[in-house]
């Protein structure tokens, strides 16, 4: 396990340093093999809204303009990687009381992947009303594998994910709408068109340092993403009506950006109120701004890098939901309002929660690819071998 931790680390400041320098970097050639058409230009009579929007500051309405401080103030928080028993006490501190200044419950989400993840803990995240999302399966050996990765192979990682997440953790597939690409590595045209053939409405995996502020807003692939493109190769082909949700940065205290919390270099020193003004400075630039979608993207492991960190999170949402406009909600429910973008209360009604019955098993099985046993707990009844990519059920021991 901390080998792993270490691991992790040294690929999020890996990560970072690819962020630093992004700009420097050219846009790399699509691997696409498909005969996609090149996106062209956008332009608003050609796109519009609810299945169009182009990329770019414009507010999600015309009629909006000035009147910023009327748009709701959305805030999404992520948590990407396994579900385990350690991260879910957390994740229960953490948005315990929360309820939006509509009476619903906030609710954040999860970008899961399969290794180590508690299909259990899973299932009862979904039924709180969290967004469950995908992550892949094997999240893969480092970026060259993403990069490289063409259309059947992003499909195969993400599409068996969905049916192990309706099979151990009992999450409709219809609510299963949104993807996070591992080292947020995309791979040109590919994983957008995987995702799109996978039936997903929107990918959030794509860092923007150029439109922090003021801070982009999620658009479709249609037309041509001005987006700058931090880890390339990004999509030039039409995807259309899928949605980019962009991972608008955060700066650190030496003015360097960070697409995650926790891939900041450069944190406040680890202390509650050092890091609560830094969160809230970071926040105002969308609040006191254009009110564009708030990411507060991050991986459970860091609420173990410094000791105040849990803490100061837990104290900035307490703040943040006191204000009477913004809301702690789900990525694809951002989608939902882009949609159809009001001033005042961003939805109609609260999101149901669903409701499912889920047995605990737990099992131990053996990971056919290595030989190493694996414990793991699933809704209902145990798998014959390890679940993996090309035996997302682990069905057959072949
Ligand atoms: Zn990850």
């Amino acid at each position: 396990m901390f080998h792993r931790v270490t691991f992790r680390s040294l690929l999020l400041l890996a990560l970072c340093a690819a962020l630093v320098h992004g700009e420097e970097k050219p846009i790399e050639e699509t691997n696409s093999s498909l005969p996609l058409k090149k996106a062209e230009r956008c332009t608003v009579d050609k796109c519009q809204l609810p299945n169009c929007r182009c990329s770019g500051l414009r507010l999600p309405s015309a009629e909006f303009q000035g009147r910023e401080k009327e748009i709701p103030q959305l805030i999404t928080i992520t948590f990407d990687d396994a579900v385990n028993v350690i991260n879910y006490e957390q994740y229960q501190q953490l948005f315990q009381g929360l309820v939006n200044p509509d009476n619903c419950t906030a609710s954040g989400t999860f970008y899961v992947s399969h290794e180590y993840t508690d299909y259990t803990l899973v299932n009862a995240l979904y039924q709180q009303g969290h967004e469950i999302a995908l992550h892949s399966i094997t999240h893969g050996s480092g970026t060259d594998y993403w990069r490289e990765a063409d259309v059947e192979q992003i499909m195969a990682e993400f599409g068996q994910q969905i049916e192990m997440l309706e099979q151990f953790a009992k999450v409709n597939r219809r609510h299963i709408r949104g993807m996070r690409l591992p080292f947020l590595q995309i791979a040109g045209n590919n994983s957008f068109e995987a995702a799109k053939r996978l039936d997903l409405l929107y990918d959030s995996s794509w860092p923007t340092q150029r439109y922090r502020n003021p801070a982009m807003w999620p658009y479709t692939l249609d037309y041509r993403s001005v987006q700058d493109c931090q880890i390339g190769p990004c999509p030039q082909a039409s995807i259309p009506g899928f949605w980019v949700n962009p991972m608008v940065s955060w700066v650190d205290t030496q003015g360097y950006s960070c697409a995650m919390i926790d891939a900041c270099i450069f944190p406040p020193k680890d202390d509650v109120d050092a890091l609560f003004q830094w969160m809230l400075e970071n926040f105002k630039r969308h609040y006191e701004g254009n009110r564009a979608p708030f990411g507060m993207y991050l991986h459970a492991a860091w609420f173990q890098r410094g000791r105040h960190n849990f803490e100061a999170f837990r104290k900035f949402l307490l703040h943040v939901n006191k204000l009477p406009d913004v809301y702690l909600t789900t990525a694809s429910r951002v989608i939902h309002y882009m949609k159809h973008p009001t001033l005042g209360r961003p939805f109609h009604s609260c999101p149901k929660k669903p409701r499912t019955t889920c047995v605990k098993q737990n099992c131990a099985l053996r990971k056919v690819e290595t030989g190493e046993m694996r414990y793991m707990n699933v809704c209902d009844s145990c798998p014959t071998v390890y679940p993996w990519l090309g035996n997302p059920l682990g069905t057959t021991a072949y």
